[in-house]
């Protein structure tokens, strides 16, 4: 389902456009808000934060947004505002289903000797460094995913490491045979290209606007720190390097430093949501989703 919005000030002709897609969504899941028929950057806040913008053609400027696991389900609001024009749409966030898992790796893998926890700790604090840039976007159009093959841990899987730590699987575990391309989901530039601790073989593109995606314990990595590469090219190749148990790909989506489930972002429609032509296909075919609001200007 979609939002759609006509948001014009009382009297005039002056209006924008605003589409949220989807409007239901499980935790951990992103959505799109595309504004249109506007001349300036628009602001979006969700969740408390704001929502950067980017240009999507002409009068057009597209956001992404998540809801993080540990949102309350039910209804939150989306402010859209362009110059002194406003409007609040609702999504709804369901509670969805995530598995529990228990697991046992060897000790030295879960109680980090004094070494150890110095390097993983400063791997995480690099990587959380990366997730505060926001750059200009390079993704285009839809993302894909990395590795196709069975899952083995899926997304927000509650895990309990040999009965005592208990974490939240940031990522999608991948199934796949060792030497298996690993592609890029969409055009980014390589901000790391290093043998993690935790991770192994790792790889991180940024995609602009906050949007990182991260390809763990592969064999090997095919790319390097600063190269640009295209959705669909190859990063690397399935492993089982670092905290691993067998050959797979952990690969996790971050936006605006929250786990994404990556699922999800692959079906969000952004070829078509950049011409928004999401908005106007939608308004055709059922006249009932579409919303108009007036609102006056201040
Ligand atoms: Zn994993």
């Amino acid at each position: 389902m979609t939002f759609i919005a006509l948001v014009c000030a009382a009297g005039q002709a002056y209006a924008f456009t605003v589409v949220v897609h989807p409007v239901e969504i499980t935790r951990g899941d992103p959505f799109v808000v595309v504004v249109g028929n506007t001349t300036e950057t628009p602001a979006a806040e969700f969740g408390g934060a704001g929502l950067p913008f980017t240009s999507c053609g002409e009068a057009c400027y597209i956001a992404l947004g998540v809801a993080p696991l540990d949102t309350k389900p039910g209804g939150h609001p989306i402010k859209v505002s362009d110059g002194p024009l406003s409007v609040s749409l609702a999504i709804k966030v369901v509670e969805g289903k995530f598995d529990t898992q228990s697991l046992t790796l060897p000790d030295d893998k879960v109680t980090l000797s004094p070494e150890d926890e110095t390097r993983a700790d400063a791997e995480a604090e690099r990587m959380r460094g990366l997730w505060a840039m926001v750059n200009p976007r390079l993704w285009e159009g839809d993302f894909i995913m990395p590795l196709e093959g069975g899952i083995s841990t899926g997304f927000g899987t509650v895990r309990l490491m040999n009965e005592t730590k208990k974490s939240i699987h940031s990522g999608l575990d991948i199934r796949g045979a060792y030497g298996t391309p690993v592609l890029a989901a969409n055009t980014g530039q390589v901000v790391m290209d290093k043998d993690t601790f935790f991770g192994g073989n790792t790889v991180i593109l940024d995609h602009g606007m906050g949007l990182y995606t991260v390809y763990m314990h592969m064999q090997e990595s095919r790319v390097v720190e600063g190269e640009l590469v295209a959705r669909g090219e190859v990063v690397g190749l399935v492993g089982s390097t670092g905290r691993s148990t067998g050959p797979h790909l952990h690969y996790t989506v971050k936006l605006d430093a929250t786990n994404v489930n990556p699922r999800a972002l692959v079906e969000l429609p952004l070829g078509r949501a950049q011409t928004m032509e999401l908005g106007k296909a939608t308004a055709r075919a059922d006249n009932s989703l579409m919303e108009q609001k007036q609102v006056h200007k201040q």
